[in-house]
């Protein structure tokens, strides 16, 4: 198959095998699965698709490199780390026509998302130094306390397809940092960027002498042929897993009979909350960021857009003027600013809530339609005068669509929010720092940006609440996620 998005020099290096204990190999079955260019709807390449065998072989390969990469320097991990933080920043531009190829996105997103993904790597290169302990006297006197950290054990890595490095990159980096081996289970729709990370770190651990097992990759079309065995396996001591609610909760379910450590970085509904004293331009700048990142697919996308009644009108035109400068296209062509959906079903679906809205009463400022050109295109769409009771508000549309619904005052902005079962991410747009730590007090939501359209960062705890999630990733805490505390009372 000839890969017609991606430069030849980037189709000639990316892994299609399974990656176990160092080697790439084709599945037990010999069965391969097609990854196509959403820009165009065209086959990129066949992978390798991983069954049970090949993930039990996986996590064997993981438990017999573990005691071994556990034991292994804490300095000689953040070297490692280091190594491939700086490899892949060479390599940025062939990982961002990777990116671009199977996810669809602009290539200037894929860009960013390769430095931010990068950025991971390179901050738990330096935490796989610092993770503390503690000594002190016991209270009653009678002994000393010691908490040490040990590394968790094999860990299964399970991520979605719309940050092919960055989703990753967030769970790797501090799980390797940790002392933990890995098994991970990338999207089928973007396996890739995946495979191609992995090889970089394939390779580091190999030249270093290090164990090759510590880093293992299952493609898969079937993802229950890899979770099935490896959540009753009791060698599988940790499964991190980022995607849809309906997926995290099926998963937490099959991790308790082991009583499996878990981390869920699950669905969001974020609402975007304008307040009467906002300095629109930015908080249309930032709504746009906040929004068609991806086009619309993205866990912290804006999903509800809360405004207060008296700059409502202000803000929704405004908002209007700037989506209609949006050039919608392939990822990879001049200019682009909007790339396609992932997928057919997915446009079908934001197709299916726009008009639900609309013979529900909303009015379409712009867009509503699906251009004519090949590919899983949707034009980016505003509708106001929205009934909050909706399925473009009350789901996650992951789609360019910007719904407006307005409030009277801060109190009904804060029931507005809450009113979701989710809980990632809030915008807020005020100039007033009392409301501020109000809301980071009444939002219930893991973040909150305050005139930002963009909160995530590699040295901060990214995570939800309620539905969206259980655990953090990034900062001081995503590490704790592959640390188990031991105390010793002396
Ligand atoms: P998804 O839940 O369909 O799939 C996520 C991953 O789980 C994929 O690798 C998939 O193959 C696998 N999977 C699916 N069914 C499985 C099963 N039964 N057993 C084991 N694995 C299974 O989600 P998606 O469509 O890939 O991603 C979109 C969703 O991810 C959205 O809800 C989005 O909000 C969420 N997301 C959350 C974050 C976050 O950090 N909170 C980040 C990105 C995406």
């Amino acid at each position: 198959m000839t890969p017609p998005a991606l430069p030849p020099t980037v189709a000639a290096h990316v892994p299609t095998g399974i990656l176990i204990d160092g080697a790439w190999r084709p599945a037990a079955s010999g069965r391969t699965f097609t990854v196509s260019d959403p820009g165009t709807t065209e086959s990129l390449f066949d992978v390798a698709d991983a069954g049970s065998d090949d993930a039990l072989d996986a996590l064997t390969a993981a438990s017999n490199a573990f005691p071994e990469w556990r034991a292994t320097a804490p300095r000689v991990r953040s070297e490692l780390l280091r190594a491939v933080f700086e490899t892949i920043t060479a390599r940025t531009e062939d990982i961002a026509a990777l990116v671009t190829a199977e996810g669809g996105k602009p290539l200037a997103e894929s860009r960013a998302e390769v430095a931010y993904g990068a950025d991971y790597i390179r901050w738990y290169a330096e935490q796989a130094v610092r993770f503390e302990g503690l000594a002190r006297r016991a209270p009653s006197g009678t002994n000393h306390q010691l908490v040490l950290r040990r590394a968790v054990g094999p860990a299964l890595l399970i991520t979605p397809w719309n940050f092919p490095i960055a989703m990753i990159a967030r769970k790797v980096a501090p799980a390797l940092a940790a002392g933990c081996s890995v098994v991970i289970k990338p999207a089928q729709l973007t396996p890739l960027t995946t495979a191609y990370v992995a090889e970089i770190i394939r390779a580091e651990l190999a030249d270093r002498g290090l164990p090759t097992g510590v880093i293992n990759v299952l493609p898969s079309a079937s993802a229950r042929s890899i979770s099935g065995p490896l959540l009753s396996d009791p060698r599988l001591r940790k499964l991190s897993f980022t995607g849809s609610t309906e997926v995290g909760s099926a998963l937490l379910k099959a991790s308790a009979d082991t009583v499996l450590r878990t981390s869920m970085e699950l669905g969001g509904n974020a609402p975007f909350l304008v307040f009467e004293d906002a300095d629109i331009d930015a908080a249309v700048t930032g709504a746009v960021q906040a929004k068609m990142r991806n086009a619309g697919q993205t866990c912290v996308a804006a999903n509800r857009f809360l405004v207060h009644a008296s700059v409502a009108e202000e803000f929704t035109a405004a908002l209007t003027v700037a989506f209609d400068k949006l050039v919608v296209g392939h990822g990879a062509d001049e200019g682009v600013t909007v790339g396609p959906l992932i997928e057919e079903a997915a446009v079908d679906r934001v197709q299916e809530v726009v008009a639900e809205a609309v013979d529900g009463g909303a009015r379409v400022r712009i867009g509503a339609e699906r251009p004519d050109r090949a590919g899983y295109f949707y034009n980016p769409t505003v509708l106001d005068r929205v009934s909050p009771d909706l399925r473009v508000i009350t789901e996650e549309t992951f789609g360019p669509v910007a719904p407006v619904v307005t409030f009277g005052s801060e109190d009904e902005a804060v029931a507005l929010a809450n009113s979701t079962p989710f809980g990632l991410v809030a915008y807020a747009y005020t100039r007033d720092i009392g409301r501020v730590l109000r809301l980071a007090e009444s939002v219930d939501t893991g973040m909150l940006g305050v005139n930002r359209g963009l909160v995530s960062d590699a040295s901060a705890p990214f995570g939800g609440v309620k539905s969206s999630g259980l655990g953090r990733e990034g900062g001081e805490a995503g590490i704790e996620e592959y640390l188990d505390s031991v105390y010793v009372a002396i």
